[in-house]
């Protein structure tokens, strides 16, 4: 049995709020598991009743084979992270950091050496000697390992943290994020981890669990959810710049994309409706392609799509270039590598290699006249054969 369980859990707030709709995780020692999802999909909530700090409508959580729920939060010896930090602010780093294990009645020697180790691995002691200063003294980014380190100093049998880089600025996130994969690797135990940041989702995870509305979109190894996204919404976040999806009205087993027609080769009939054994194709689908996968061809190119540059984003490496697709309003994005000739205005052909679409099923128009979501994109599943 793996060392975190979440079986069937849920929680509702009222009959409409539902933050947590019948979740089930496992998560094993040293694994790290990262809740992705926008703001609101219920992943502090979620974090919040593995903690004990919320108490479950329904369901199970299970630590080290041991049913939670009659374990109080101070005896579930969960090490948790909050985003704010909430350090105290007229105690030192190292009364912060040693906060827990006083509650615990550790003697004064182990206490000193657990805290001088937490501060070494996070470097509070390198540069000045963070640990006699106060909150208050300290910078975001010094305050974000003081919080660390509380939450290392205590051996806990799970470690939860909830979008702990978000308050750093840019750099000093990514400089962060890699010794954190590295520091929790250490501990050997299980890590749920909160963000809204597929960047980071990606680079730290060993497996990725993707929410939305309170529900799994996608659980598995960041490559997996980047390579075969399980429908729409998975797709259109995770990766960046984000995957082009287009709506397209099917003819005769092809997507029409303005003048150009799109065979609908690769797609999985079994997943097709079907009256008498005879297969119904779709009248609409949503065509899904990587701005990295789109390549640019010459204009004599007659497998090319012809279109018309609207816009060129610089990004250092790369560009990122806006087509308009001929005898359409559709504005596909590329990225190209910064050798690329293409400038506004010209007219141009380029490539969506056919083994590089993502088809998903479309289920209605996603947004409303006011241009609202009103069709939950997460029930628009991928149509590809092999996943
Ligand atoms: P996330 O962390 O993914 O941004 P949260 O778990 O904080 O999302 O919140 C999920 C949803 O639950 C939100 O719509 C939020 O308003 C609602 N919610 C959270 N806590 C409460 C509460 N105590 N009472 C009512 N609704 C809540
Ligand atoms: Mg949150």
């Amino acid at each position: 049995m793996a060392k975190l369980n979440l079986e069937n859990l849920t929680k509702a707030y009222s009959r409409k709020i539902i933050p947590v709709k019948q979740i089930n995780l496992e998560v094993e020692d040293g694994e790290f598991l990262t809740l992705l999802g926008p703001s609101g999909c219920g992943k502090s909530t979620l974090l919040r009743l593995i903690a004990g700090l919320e108490k479950p409508t329904e369901g199970e959580i299970n630590i080290g084979g041991k049913a939670m729920k009659n374990v109080a939060p101070g005896n579930r010896n969960i090490a948790m992270v909050f985003q704010s930090y909430a350090l105290y602010p007229h105690m030192t780093a190292e009364e912060n950091i040693a906060t827990a294990l006083k509650i615990r009645k550790t003697s004064e020697a182990e206490i000193a050496e657990r805290v001088k180790d937490a501060a070494k691995k996070l470097e509070l002691t390198k540069d000045k000697d963070c640990l006699s200063c106060k909150p208050g003294e300290l910078s975001g980014g010094q305050r974000q390992r003081v919080a660390l380190a509380r939450a290392l100093v205590r051996k806990p049998e799970v470690f939860l943290l909830d979008e702990p880089l978000s308050n750093l600025d840019a750099l000093l996130r990514e400089q962060v994020r890699g010794e954190l994969k590295q520091i929790f690797k250490a501990q050997n135990k299980p890590v749920v981890y909160v963000t809204h940041d597929q960047t980071e989702a990606m680079t730290l995870s060993d497996t990725v669990v993707v929410l939305y509305d309170g529900t799994v979109q996608q659980k598995g190894h960041p490559e997996q959810i980047y390579q075969f996204p399980e429908n729409q919404f998975v797709a259109g976040f995770v990766g960046s710049p984000q995957m082009n999806l287009l709506e397209l009205k099917c003819e005769n087993k092809f997507a029409l994309l303005g003048d150009y027609q799109v065979p609908l080769i690769n797609i999985d009939d079994t997943k097709l409706p079907s009256i008498e054994n005879k297969i119904q194709w779709p009248e609409y689908i949503v065509l899904g392609i990587r701005p990295e996968e789109i390549k640019e061809t010459s204009l004599e190119d007659e497998q090319g799509i012809q279109g018309k540059i609207t816009l060129v984003e610089e990004l250092g490496r790369e560009k990122l270039v806006s087509l308009q697709v001929d005898g359409s309003d559709i504005i596909l994005r590329a990225l190209l590598g910064k050798s690329t000739q293409w400038n506004i205005d010209d007219t141009v052909r380029f490539i969506i290699p056919e083994n590089c679409i993502h088809w998903f099923r479309w289920d209605g128009s996603g947004r409303n006249e006011e241009g609202q979501l009103i069709n939950p994109l997460h029930q628009r599943d991928r149509l590809n054969k092999g996943r």
